[in-house]
């Protein structure tokens, strides 16, 4: 599709075209400069004005879907607006002006107590929300906590002369779990689930001596609440094995449930999920794991403490540390970011967060259960999971459906996942859409699976209306053709 809004920049160029003229110099830089630091050849720039390069960008601006833009219900991902004041304290001169390795205390300079005691404040506060007993902020990624916690369950076991090799993961949990306990060199073992949660009878099958630890997503990749927690809790007890709790979701059950309370050992956050940064588009990141007491000494260093005069400082002396997981301390504009969102919304403000996110999952999954099959069809947390299988009579599938809703303008649901369900679509409303909204995107929707059954071969083709129409999806991934002709 030609669109000449969408060549490079360079092929915009004009050449003699310029931006601003600079006074004349009374001498040039060639001049001026030592002659072995000039340019031999030109650098090579486009020559164009400063309101072409201003419409050139914002023109491509454009052509990004984003959350501040339309409605983006991409299950697993939690794209929920963000308020912006947080980007205005991560923002902050006096924190984005810190070098990393400035003096911590009095005596050297004290010139970074306020953003030690930001990193402080905000693990006291994930610990509030999680009934954790400690919290490290280093991880960068919800991928990354897992494996930093399941370093730390390693590092458990080790230190305890237990000779334990394997993680159960169950099939509901998300894909990165195994993943990950593969990479911290687990034996992982499958738990097929039950009516869409972990069934008790099932995991006794596969317990026993060798088994370090459960990893649970919960709610899991179905948006059930594991009901089962406080049997399954009790079994890894009996031959001690740890628990995580994958919590990237949180706002399911944030100021519902505290993961330490219902007895878990090891907790990661995903703050570009929850806590007002935005998911996706490779990061920044951030993936705190909190850990009871008894995995307190394996974090990962530096650690922020407090001192008795009320300086904070770090340290790195933890011998039975797993070590570093990330150079200096995280993500820290994340931090800062998840840090004024739960000052400013409060205890009360993150539980209101949680209804709101399960209340629009739960009303999105009523509106829509007429039209799309619903296979485990109860009471979801913050999300659900269809299946487009109703449909594969008239031979629309779900990456049709998915196509057709970007030609509406919305971001499509996430699809093919879980594994579980086929032709899974996975809707996430969140709590930041209006009732409206939701409505508006149940009638659009509607509207559309009734066009698709009529009419297959418009399901086929869409999209129609985007810079790039139906791909082979195979072919796109195997045999690329990179250009900048669109
Ligand atoms: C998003 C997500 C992850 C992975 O987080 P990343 O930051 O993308 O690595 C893990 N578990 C669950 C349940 C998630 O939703």
């Amino acid at each position: 599709m030609k669109d000449a809004h969408m060549n490079t920049v360079f092929k915009k160029s004009d050449p003699g075209r310029e931006g601003v003229w600079p006074a004349k110099a009374e001498k040039s830089a060639s001049e001026l400069l030592p002659q072995g630091l000039l340019r031999q050849k030109p650098a090579g720039l486009p020559s164009l004005s400063e309101l072409d390069v201003v419409r050139h960008f914002t023109q491509l601006s454009r052509r990004n879907y984003g959350v501040d833009g339309n409605f983006y219900p991409l299950g697993s991902c939690t794209m929920k607006y963000n308020p912006k004041f947080t980007e205005n304290v991560a923002a902050l001169p006096g924190f984005t002006r810190l070098h990393p390795v400035l003096p911590q205390l009095k005596g050297a300079g004290r010139l970074c107590q306020g953003a030690l005691e930001v990193m402080y404040e905000t693990e006291q506060l994930l610990c509030e929300i999680c009934g954790m007993k400690a919290f490290t902020l280093h991880p960068m990624a919800g991928a990354h906590g897992e494996l930093t916690g399941t370093m730390i369950i390693a590092a458990y076991h080790k230190d305890k002369g237990n000779k334990k090799t394997k993680i159960i993961c169950p099939d509901s949990a998300h894909g990165t779990n195994p993943a990950s306990a593969a990479i911290a060199g687990f034996e992982v073992v499958n738990l097929p689930s039950k009516d869409g949660i972990v069934d008790p009878d099932e995991l006794a099958k596969v317990l026993d001596d060798s088994v370090a630890g459960m990893m649970m997503t919960c709610p899991n990749t179905l948006g059930l609440f594991e009901k089962n927690l406080p049997r399954i809790v009790e079994m890894l007890r009996s031959v001690d094995a740890l628990l995580y709790y994958d919590g990237a979701n949180l706002n399911a059950i944030m100021g519902k449930m505290r993961v330490g309370d219902a007895g878990f050992d090891v907790v990661h956050l995903n703050l570009h999920k929850t806590f007002a940064t935005p998911h996706g588009g490779g990061g920044p990141g951030s993936g705190p794991v909190g850990v009871s007491e008894r995995l307190v000494p394996y974090l990962p260093v530096s650690r922020v403490e407090k001192l008795e005069d009320g300086q904070f400082y770090l340290n790195y002396a933890f011998p039975k540390s797993i070590g570093y997981v990330a150079p200096f301390y995280g993500n820290f504009g994340v931090v800062l970011k998840a840090y004024a969102y739960i000052l400013r919304l409060g205890g009360k403000g993150l539980t209101r967060a949680t209804e709101n996110a399960v209340l629009a999952a739960n009303y999105l999954r009523k509106r829509l259960d007429k039209v799309l099959d619903v296979p485990f069809d109860r009471i979801c947390m913050h999300e659900f999971v269809a299946s487009a299988c109703n449909l594969s009579g008239c031979h629309v599938r779900a990456l049709d459906i998915a196509k057709m809703l970007l030609d509406k303008g919305y971001h499509a649901p996430t699809i093919y996942f879980p594994l579980i369900v086929k032709e899974a679509l996975m809707f996430e409303p969140t709590e930041t859409e209006s009732l409206d909204t939701l409505d508006q995107f149940a009638d659009d929707l509607i509207a559309l699976l009734a066009e698709a059954k009529a009419n297959p071969e418009l399901a086929h083709n869409a999209p129609t209306t985007l810079p790039v129409t139906r791909l082979d999806e195979t072919r796109a991934a195997r045999n690329m053709e990179l250009t900048d002709d669109l």
